[in-house]
């Protein structure tokens, strides 16, 4: 079967590793290389994981699927020192009650393995979709991709939605925005190495120092809470920008310099769809994605991994 994966995040590199051995598969993504929220961005000799800062893996079918890349290193534990800072209050120290994951030597590195790279299409952006059961056309921003027997979105729920218009009924998955600043720091006298903050603007620091294996330098990771994120997510960068470092200042001493904000318009599911996945088989579409739980990552493997049961049903005949 021709099957078209649109999506190289978690659950379309699952998807691929799953089918591209019996099947021609072809995954079309916009950016240009695999990873999609789990992200790590490189500029001037600095990295910093500006998506996803670590992820669980609580079912038994996950912790199996990672087993590879852990006894290869390209999964580890991430075991930083951390603390909960207040404005006003003394900070305290905390800990991880269950392992926190991270990728080695980023983020997204071990999605590579998981995907052919003769099958990935990189800054192919889906527009829509022509055609019919078994005779599928993609139209892309720079080509025209196809025929597919089958086509599966691993895009955000709003994306797919669009996608896959007018066959893809409404899944109601609403999802918050995230404001991400990467900034460094050139004096750190914190004791800490990820700093969850009491605080209106900022929610996460992350010193990307206690990370293994990361590029050189001190590239500081800081995500803003939620609610704040939705009501400034229009504002001019640079607004946003000060306000998070004069908050950060306000909570440590921590001294930040060299700043992009990252604007994520989906960053993590608030609200998530009734079913688990999409599939029509009459019509051989289906999608899966996080946005079928709150767990991320988790929900993301868990929605593929049902999904691929459904399908493999149908991809025999
Ligand atoms: C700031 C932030 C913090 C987070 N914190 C956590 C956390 O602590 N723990 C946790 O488990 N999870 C967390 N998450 C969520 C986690 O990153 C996601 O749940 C997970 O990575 C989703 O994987 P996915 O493959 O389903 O979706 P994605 O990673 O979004 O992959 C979808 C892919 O589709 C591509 N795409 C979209 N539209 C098109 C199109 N039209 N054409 C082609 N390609 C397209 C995108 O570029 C992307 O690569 C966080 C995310 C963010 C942004």
């Amino acid at each position: 079967m021709n099957i078209a994966i649109i999506g190289a995040g978690l659950s379309g590199a699952v998807l691929s590793h799953h089918l591209q051995s019996d099947h021609s598969v072809t995954v079309l993504e916009k950016s240009r290389g695999a990873g999609g929220r789990l992200a790590t961005r490189r500029q001037d000799n600095l990295a910093w994981d500006h998506g996803a800062p670590y992820f669980t893996a609580r079912t038994p079918e996950f912790q199996q699927f990672l087993e590879p890349a852990r006894a290869s290193g390209s999964i580890v534990d991430w075991t930083p020192t951390i603390s909960t800072l207040h404005r006003h209050q003394k900070s305290y120290k905390r800990l991880w009650f269950e392992p926190h994951l991270i990728g080695q030597p980023n983020m997204k590195a071990w999605l590579n393995d998981l995907i052919n790279p003769n099958l990935l299409l990189t800054e192919t952006e889906v527009l829509g979709i022509t055609g019919a059961a078994g005779n599928w056309f993609l139209t892309t921003n720079n080509s025209l991709q196809g025929p597919f027997d089958w086509v599966l979105s691993t895009a955000p729920a709003p994306q797919s939605e669009g996608i896959l218009a007018p066959f893809l009924p409404e899944l109601g998955v609403t999802y918050a925005p995230g404001l991400t600043l990467l900034a460094t720091t050139t004096h750190h006298r914190a004791k800490w190495q990820m700093a969850i903050c009491n605080d209106p603007i900022v929610d996460q620091i992350i010193l990307m120092s206690s990370r293994f294996g990361r590029l050189p330098g001190n590239p500081v990771v800081i995500h803003t809470q939620r609610d704040w994120a939705k009501a400034h997510l229009e504002q001019p960068l640079d607004q946003s920008k000060s306000q998070i470092e004069q908050a950060v200042k306000s909570l440590d001493d921590l001294e930040i310099t060299q700043g992009i904000l990252h604007r994520w318009r989906y960053a993590k599911v608030e609200q998530p769809a009734a079913i688990p996945f999409w599939i029509e088989p009459d019509l051989q579409l289906g999608a899966c994605g996080d946005w079928f739980g709150l767990e991320g990552a988790e929900s993301a493997f868990t929605s593929t991994s049902r999904l691929l049961i459904a399908l493999k049903e149908h991809l025999m005949h």
